[in-house]
């Protein structure tokens, strides 16, 4: 009898995902994520630094041009002013008008040369950010070297029973429909296990105590008939 089949693929297919739930549920498997976490994030913030360095190293360039613009304009201001003698009102409007133009570039040149005080500042902020992440990753990766071993270990502890399982599955899958598999994959996808369950109480799905409708279990006449609950999907057997 067919359900028989799927009875008995769904005992070792449920084995191997207890089995694997419990290797999931682990400490040691939960240390490893949290160490894999922890050196992603690390990563993600030093790749953000470097993208900060980068732009502030563009207008770096930008700020040194703007520096040498101003001081060559106070070199050309100050030789115009000393050229000035000042005698006339004309020539005195013209060495006000000078100095006005050098007051400004002054300013000029005294804000960039602020930001590049504070773009060095940020710099070497970075710098020691991200020394300290590298180290701190480089720490991590230690610790998780440690967690991996640990965690292969009681990986390793269930690895014969995960390969016959594995191998039992695959012999039992070629002996079904592909239809049944693809109900099974699809009812255990919507986390609902086991998949095939029996019908009791003469007209109970046994996964959710639904009664089922009248219609349905008429079908259901015979040892092995099987049909999908209304209610929670999973597939209901009589035996
Ligand atoms: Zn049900």
């Amino acid at each position: 009898m067919m359900i028989n089949k799927i009875l008995e693929f769904q005992t070792a297919d449920m084995k191997l995902f207890r089995l694997e739930k419990e290797l999931r549920d682990s400490a040691e498997y939960k240390k490893v994520e949290l160490y894999k976490k922890n050196i992603a994030i690390s990563a993600d913030t030093v790749k953000k630094f470097d993208l900060e360095s980068e732009d502030i190293i563009s207008s770096y360039d930008r700020i040194n041009e703007n520096i040498a613009q101003a001081e060559k304009d106070i070199g050309e201001l100050v030789f115009a002013v000393k050229s000035i003698s000042g005698e006339t009102e004309r020539e005195l409007n013209e060495y006000e008008f000078y100095l006005k133009k050098l007051e400004k570039a002054n300013e000029i040149l005294a804000n960039n040369e602020k930001e590049i005080d504070k773009i060095k500042k940020r710099i070497a902020e970075i710098l020691a950010n991200t020394s300290k992440l590298l180290l701190g990753i480089q720490d991590t990766q230690e610790k998780k070297k440690q967690a991996d071993a640990e965690f292969d270990k009681i990986k390793n502890a269930k690895k014969t029973d995960a390969d016959a399982l594995i191998k039992e599955i695959a012999r039992l899958k070629a002996e079904l429909p592909a239809d049944v598999l693809e109900t099974y994959k699809t009812v255990k996808d919507g986390k609902k296990l086991p998949v095939f369950v029996k019908m009791v109480n003469k007209g109970q799905c046994l996964g959710c105590g639904m009664d089922l409708p009248v219609g349905m279990t008429s079908k259901l006449k015979n040892p092995g008939d099987y049909s999908e609950c209304p209610n929670c999907g999973r597939i209901v057997y009589i035996d």
